[in-house]
């Protein structure tokens, strides 16, 4: 037997500097304090504390954020981190009665292609 995995409809929020400047993240995300790494982590420690860093809260714990990554949470409502790569392959995005957008250029697909994003044929 194949499978293949059932179409779910997610909410999906992603991580952008802003966030980081304005110490301002997605619900379900916490803001944790860690070590500094690297050859300065003491002198850093010791100028600036510890370095806070946004975690989303896992069902199997907390998990680190970085820019560009997305906080994907499901229909359970349970949330997860997800690469922008990962979520470009495995996500697009929709809206109710209007269909599919482009991830980039948030225009409405028509026949499955972004008016904005170059073409194959306009490649060739
Ligand atoms: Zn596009």
């Amino acid at each position: 037997m194949k499978y293949r995995k059932k179409p779910m409809v997610v909410d999906a929020v992603q991580i952008t500097a802003d966030m980081f400047n304005l110490r301002k993240f997605p619900d379900g995300v916490i803001i944790r304090q860690v070590p500094w790494e690297g050859q300065y982590a003491h002198e850093l420690e010791l100028k600036h504390g510890p370095l806070e860093v946004p975690f989303v809260v896992e069902p199997t714990g907390p998990e680190r954020l970085s820019v560009g990554d997305w906080v994907v949470t499901d229909e359970k409502g349970e949330r997860r981190r997800c690469e922008d790569q990962a979520f470009r392959i495995l996500f697009e995005p929709i809206e109710e009665g209007k269909g599919v957008f482009c991830l980039d250029h948030r225009k409405v697909m028509v026949d499955g292609v972004c008016p904005q994003c170059p073409t194959l044929a306009q490649k060739r």
